[in-house]
């Protein structure tokens, strides 16, 4: 075994150690490390300063109680936590997340893929990610405002414009960072507007902000499509999720001529051979809140099934995980190649697991990681954070110019990495390392710190 794929597996093995039970962060750092070997061959110093180990340790965590009292009176404690990763190039930047299964390990996988994403985006934001256990399922408005506004009577004291600027994900909308904005402005008796991103549009927030990870997605699917003289036209694409991310895929998806038959959440998935109808999807999950049941229930040509992994059988050209980590295991991915998928890229983060990848890369299928195919949401973010800086609005169309160049960049960058390299194809490899050397350089020039 080479020398520096000794270091990796010591590294690996370190991870291992300190936290047994953290199996996620351990397989994220499973991904990115055992791909960046070239690059750590040629820069034997890297090494000699024990950079992997200083990146695989945060910089900080903290968490902490959030008591709230629900709608009956009853007295509800969750759990609080912000994981700063890296701000070697810029402010700690990355999404919260409130769901049951938030815990360290997840959140600590997220926010160390959100480094090198953030670094692929080609803007100066550095990585963090944090949440909490609680389920806004079930909860009315008032609950919500609640927790939101105890979340933030702890976290102001972590965050800031120049600090760390937390954003959206799973279970935190514009109505949760609405809320949380609040709470933190009335405790700063400041108008940091570029302290959070995701905001409303009255106050601070981007106009395609909302449609940005999902837009991007599709942006980065053209480039891949491109490159090998194809395109959108006419494919069928299945897309897993009902959220932010799964309706703007869609929706862009279309608008490329694509059609999309399938989107799901965890209770179960609907197929509509017809092409999805976002109208009413949108119409159910962005104002009922309600289940995706019950588009069937609604538009006759669709059937539902239970359960959300039976999403991955249906046949198609492209598939497009938007809901959450770990949804294509490697049965799955095995019908996906069977039924003569050509392309997979990732707006959800990490939703195909080791094994999967393994699958798609032996079958030669297309894909984009999630690191790179879904950066458009937080590369927004950072457009957010510029225009308040500068008490700017760009328009819709100015953004989402913008975002389409930045999709392109990240696009040709990871495919220029991985071509140095000598996979020409593996865009894991490519994106891994065109996002690894600018931090690892940018940590270089600042010692150790
Ligand atoms: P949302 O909360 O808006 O939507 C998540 C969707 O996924 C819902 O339909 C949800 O269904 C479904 N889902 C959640 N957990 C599961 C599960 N265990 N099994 C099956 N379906 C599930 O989140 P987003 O759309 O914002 O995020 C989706 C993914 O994209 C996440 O991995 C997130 O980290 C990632 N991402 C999001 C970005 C953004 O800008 N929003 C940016 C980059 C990545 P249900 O309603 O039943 O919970």
């Amino acid at each position: 075994m080479s020398d520096m794929k000794q270091y990796v597996n010591d590294v690996l093995e370190l991870v291992k150690r300190r936290d047994p039970d953290q199996v996620e962060f351990q397989n994220t750092v499973k991904e990115v490390l055992t791909t960046i070997v070239p690059v750590l061959e040629s820069n034997p110093k890297y090494k000699e300063v024990k950079l992997l180990e200083r990146m695989v340790e945060p910089e900080r965590v903290v968490t902490f109680r959030v008591p709230w009292q629900d709608d009956k009176g009853e007295i509800q404690i969750n759990r609080g936590y912000r994981v700063q990763m890296n701000s070697a190039i810029g402010p700690y930047k990355g999404g919260l997340r409130f769901h049951p299964s938030v815990n360290l390990s997840i959140l600590k996988f997220l926010a160390f893929e959100q480094v090198f994403k953030n670094s692929l985006t080609g803007l100066p934001i550095g990585g963090g990610k944090g949440g909490s256990d609680f389920d806004p399922k079930g909860k009315s408005d008032n609950e919500v405002m609640r927790f939101c506004q105890s979340f933030m009577t702890e976290l102001y004291r972590h965050i800031g414009p120049h600090t760390d600027v937390p954003a959206g994900d799973i279970g935190v909308g514009g109505r949760e960072i609405g809320f949380l904005y609040g709470q933190y402005k009335r405790i700063r008796d400041a108008y940091d507007d570029a302290v959070l991103t995701g905001k409303g549009l009255t106050y601070g927030g981007s106009l395609t902000r909302t449609e940005a990870t999902g837009y991007g997605l599709l942006y980065f699917v053209k480039n891949m499509l491109a490159d090998k003289g194809d395109s959108l036209q006419g494919k069928t694409v299945v897309v897993s999720g009902a959220g932010n991310v799964a309706i703007y895929a869609i929706q862009k998806a279309q608008e490329f001529g694509a059609k999309v038959v399938t989107c799901s959440d965890s209770n179960g998935y609907v197929y509509d051979p017809n092409g999805i109808n976002l109208d009413v999807v949108k119409q159910i999950k962005e104002v009922e809140r309600g289940r995706i049941k019950e588009y069937a229930a609604r538009v006759p040509s669709a059937e539902y099934h239970e359960g959300c992994k039976g999403v991955w059988t249906v046949k198609c050209d492209i598939a497009l995980p938007c809901a959450t980590q770990s949804e294509i295991d490697l049965e799955s991915a095995k019908i996906l190649v069977n039924n003569g998928v050509k392309l997979i890229a990732e707006g959800a983060n990490m939703p195909s697991t080791l094994e999967a990848i393994d699958h798609y890369q032996k079958s030669k299928i297309m894909f984009g990681p999630a690191k790179a195919a879904n950066a458009g949401g937080v590369a927004t973010s950072a457009l957010e954070m510029s225009q308040n800086s500068m008490r700017l609005s760009w328009t819709f169309e100015e953004v989402d110019k913008k975002l389409e160049g930045i999709m392109t960049n990240i696009y040709k960058n990871a495919k220029a990495c991985a071509e140095k390299y000598g996979d020409p194809d593996n865009l894991v490899m490519g994106a891994n390392i065109s996002a690894f050397i600018k931090v690892a350089n940018a940590m270089m020039a600042q010692g150790l710190v």
